[in-house]
């Protein structure tokens, strides 16, 4: 069973003449502990179909699933109320995006455990010590994030996202604005949140570098899957 998928997913923007296909009936199925990487033109959907497959935007027709483990139900997330889908966010979905959307008032050790204190739980002093301290953070979790750089903070939202150890971590382009130190330290941690953790990570890239580190990629076109990458590296993905 995988953990997440999409079922002949149609996503339409606009209508008449302006009407545009994002989404054209799109299938696919992400395995549980893999980590996969969303390639494709800039216009192809890959941005609707990641917020499609998080709950973040409906989808027109077809269904979207996250699937659940023997502990916990399948829950239609294309047909799953608010309610639902904050519960969701709690525990079983996290999202790394571009924009960090960290609290400016807060400093970056608060910032990263928020979600956790508004859920009424905290990580072990070992889990976060890991996590902040394989991102590199470890010297910075005083700092607000005005004294820190762009790298940093787009680092500490994804501690931010990891730490609760949802099942599934969605990434929309969370390498976009890092220099390239920053970058291999953010893509090693969600590939060892793959392997070692076994989560489920789905990351939209543009970069082939970034698309390395997944364990596949599914290439989309004008709104549909246009064929798949095994075992990527950056001589395979152009
Ligand atoms: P990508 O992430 O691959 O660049 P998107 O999913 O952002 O692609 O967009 C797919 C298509 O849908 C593009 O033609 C884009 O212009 C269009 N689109 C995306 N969001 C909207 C929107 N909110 N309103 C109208 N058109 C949109
Ligand atoms: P990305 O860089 O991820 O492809 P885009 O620049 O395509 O992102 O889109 C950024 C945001 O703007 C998205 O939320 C998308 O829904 C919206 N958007 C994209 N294209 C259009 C469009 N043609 N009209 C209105 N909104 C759009």
């Amino acid at each position: 069973v995988p953990a997440c998928s999409a079922h002949d997913v149609v996503r339409v923007y606009g209508r008449g003449d302006a009407e545009v296909r994002a989404l054209d009936g799109v299938s696919v199925a992400f395995e549980r502990g893999r980590f996969t990487a969303i390639m494709g033109p800039s216009g192809s959907g890959k941005s609707t179909l990641m917020h499609a497959l998080a709950g973040l935007d409906g989808v027109d027709s077809g269904r979207v699933v996250l699937h659940g483990d023997g502990r916990r139900e399948d829950v239609e997330i294309s047909a799953a109320s608010d309610a639902v889908l904050t519960g969701l966010r709690r525990d079983r979905i996290g999202f790394v995006f571009q924009a960090f959307n960290l609290l400016p008032v807060l400093t970056a050790r608060d910032n990263v455990l928020l979600p956790m204190r508004l859920a009424g739980t905290r990580p072990s002093q070992e889990w976060f010590d890991e996590v902040t301290g394989r991102l590199g953070l470890s010297a910075r979790l005083d700092h607000l994030p005005h004294e820190m750089s762009g790298g940093q903070q787009q680092r500490v939202a994804v501690a931010r996202a990891l730490l609760p150890q949802p099942d599934v971590i969605f990434a929309d382009e969370p390498t976009g604005n890092l220099d390239s130190q920053s970058g291999a330290e953010v893509l090693s941690m969600l590939r060892s949140s793959a392997r070692e953790t076994g989560q489920t990570v789905v990351m939209v890239t543009h970069d082939p570098v970034a698309a390395s580190y997944s364990d596949r990629v599914v290439l989309l076109a004008d709104g549909r899957p246009a064929g798949e990458i095994a075992h990527p590296t950056t001589d395979t993905v152009i």
